[in-house]
């Protein structure tokens, strides 16, 4: 792969080439991730997507939702792509998009790219690799990317940390089940949308869309800090994704709040503080892999670990060895001393 090439036909927007560039990203094959990093600094930052994140235990109606809100989008001209992040999935291939069935229509239209999920256990490395195909599909010039994932474990907030807006899609519930929507979620999410408000499940949307809006009301009300957003988010909404009421709705929703923030600076304030975070993930996951990599290393820690189990060191103890002798102070050979101060003149 020459990288000058595929980088022009990334922006020229070829979906094989992109889609090519992101089986590359995904590979943990060393000369392929320095590949990756070529082809990405060649591509540049200059197009801005809109990110969106979406998150949903399964069968409230992720694909579905995808699938209208993506028709409608590509209806008005705009491209859309979508990724998803599932780092728990153990379906066949470890693809959540991978069957066939799912976003039909969406995938066979011209205007959106659809990237099943890669088969990975570790969320830091489906973690990055979502940021770089983000990355690639915004080179690509999508004006929209969606970025899905289920409800578990630290996949959500994951995405919420790569996304400009973040939505949760929640089904109606019966009275006390507010409870079980984690608090950090309802922190992080900009809106969340109750799906299936249509037939016989509609009542029950309603009354489960104004238990949210209040909750949302009142935590804003509770809130510290000034409001973060524009009056009224975070907010609470009602839709029907198989029925395709209230996509439109929620789409008008988005692009206020996402011009509010650009507008407020909060856009660009949010994106560099999010870099932050990332920058700060890669340096410390650089450094454990390092650790885990060398087998000296991993056999001195082993062995520590053992004395910390039958309580030779206490836990800080042994790690503060730990580190002293990986990073011995200036001046001292590789530390053997494990209570040197490090002040060796
Ligand atoms: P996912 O697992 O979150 O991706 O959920 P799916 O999109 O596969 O949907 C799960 C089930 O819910 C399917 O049988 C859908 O037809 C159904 N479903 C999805 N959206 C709606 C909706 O708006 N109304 C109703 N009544 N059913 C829906």
């Amino acid at each position: 792969m020459d990288i000058q090439i595929t980088a022009d036909k990334i922006r020229a927007g070829e979906r094989r080439a992109l889609a090519r560039a992101i089986t590359l990203v995904e590979s943990t094959r060393r000369d392929d991730r320095t590949r990756a990093a070529d082809l990405l600094s060649a591509l540049g930052t200059d197009h801005q997507a809109l990110r969106i994140g979406l998150s949903g235990t399964p069968g409230v109606g992720k694909s579905t939702f995808i699938e209208t809100f993506g028709k409608m989008l590509t209806g008005q001209g705009l491209r859309v792509a979508v990724l998803a992040v599932d780092p728990s999935s153990t379906r066949s291939g470890g693809s959540i998009l991978g069957d066939k069935t799912r976003m039909d229509l969406l995938a066979r239209d011209p205007l959106a790219f659809i990237r099943p999920s890669p088969s990975q256990t570790q969320l830091g490395g489906v973690a990055r690799r979502t940021r770089e195909a983000i990355a690639l599909c915004e080179a690509a010039k999508f004006d929209v990317v969606l970025i899905e994932t289920v409800g578990v474990g630290q996949s959500e907030t994951a995405v919420a940390e790569m996304s400009d807006l973040f939505l949760l899609l929640l089904a109606p519930a019966g009275g006390d089940e507010l409870q079980g929507v984690k608090r950090g979620i309802m922190e992080t999410c900009d809106i969340i949308l109750v799906n299936k408000a249509d037939g016989d499940l509609k009542p029950q949307a309603m009354r489960t869309c104004a238990d949210y809006a209040s909750a949302l009301r009142l935590m804003r009300k509770r809130a510290q800090d000034p409001p973060r957003d524009t009056h009224d988010f975070p907010k609470a909404m009602a839709v029907s994704a198989l029925q395709e009421d209230g996509i439109d709705a929620a789409w008008g929703e988005i692009q206020t709040l996402a011009s509010w923030r650009k507008d407020t600076g909060i856009w660009d304030a949010r994106r560099a503080s999010q870099s932050r975070f990332w920058f700060q993930e890669e340096v410390r996951a650089g450094l454990l892999s390092r650790l885990t990599s060398d087998k000296g290393v991993k056999a001195e820690l082993a062995a520590l670990e053992d004395d910390v189990a039958q309580g030779k060191f206490r836990p800080a103890q042994a790690a503060e060895t730990a580190i002293a002798k990986l990073f011995p102070p200036a001046g001292s050979k590789h530390g053997d001393a494990p209570d040197e101060t490090g002040d060796t003149g």
